[in-house]
């Protein structure tokens, strides 16, 4: 039987470098997980192609995929929607190879619904490490500045309570190898290989 890939969820707060991260791990030549293009109402950006950076959609098309179950997951973002065609994620990890998709927060959460044995990363964005320090030696900040960057902090940080990683992108190509040693350490998990090796054991 066909052993199933792995689906990996690379997601984290808006403004994080996501898609930097994602370029930048395709871009590498050893990649070998699938990219899954997601659909979105969004209009194109200069040098975007249908099909290769998103499927385009309108609202109507967006909202029959919606209703024909059609979507893995999906998600409004600053007035558009984005989300997952759910038949190439399948059939993909059906056909042994790994799935990696870079979405936000609200859609990771239902993929891990549906997907709880999926390989969640989260981007932690590299300001917060710093940011109690800057704060509190700086002083310079008003009470009010202060209180709102922490509740902010504090948000983006219990966001990463359903991820099984977390990665600072402090610099994108260290982000990229942190996401890259992930995977592979997952691949090596004993849950899913055991039973390969048990195998070997079996005696007629
Ligand atoms: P952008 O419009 O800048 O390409 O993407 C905006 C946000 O949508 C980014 O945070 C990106 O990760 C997220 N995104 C892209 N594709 C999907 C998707 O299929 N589902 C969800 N939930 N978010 C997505």
């Amino acid at each position: 039987m066909q052993e199933k890939g792995l689906l990996i969820v690379l997601s984290g707060p808006s403004g994080v470098g996501k898609g930097t991260v994602r370029k930048e791990i395709f871009s590498h030549p050893d990649t070998a997980f699938e990219y899954s293009i997601s659909m979105t109402t969004r209009l194109p950006r200069e040098g975007e192609k249908d099909g290769v950076d998103y499927f385009f959609k309108s609202r109507e098309e967006f909202e029959k995929l919606i209703r024909q179950g059609k979507l893995l997951e999906y998600a409004e973002f600053v007035g558009n929607y984005y989300g997952t065609p759910v038949d190439y994620v399948r059939q993909t990890l059906d056909a042994g190879k790994d799935v990696f998709l870079e979405i936000e927060v609200k859609g990771a959460r239902q993929v891990r619904e549906k997907f709880p044995e999926g390989l969640f990363i989260f981007l932690m964005p590299p300001s917060l490490t710093e940011l109690k320090n800057r704060i509190v030696t700086r002083g310079t900040e008003t009470d009010d500045i202060i209180h709102n960057r922490m509740l902010s902090a504090r948000e983006e940080i219990e966001m990463m309570e359903l991820y099984d990683y977390v990665v600072e992108n402090d610099q994108v190509d260290l982000a990229c190898e942190r996401v890259r040693a992930i995977v592979t350490a997952e691949h090596c998990r004993r849950e899913r290989v055991e039973h390969r090796y048990k195998k070997l054991l079996e005696v007629e």
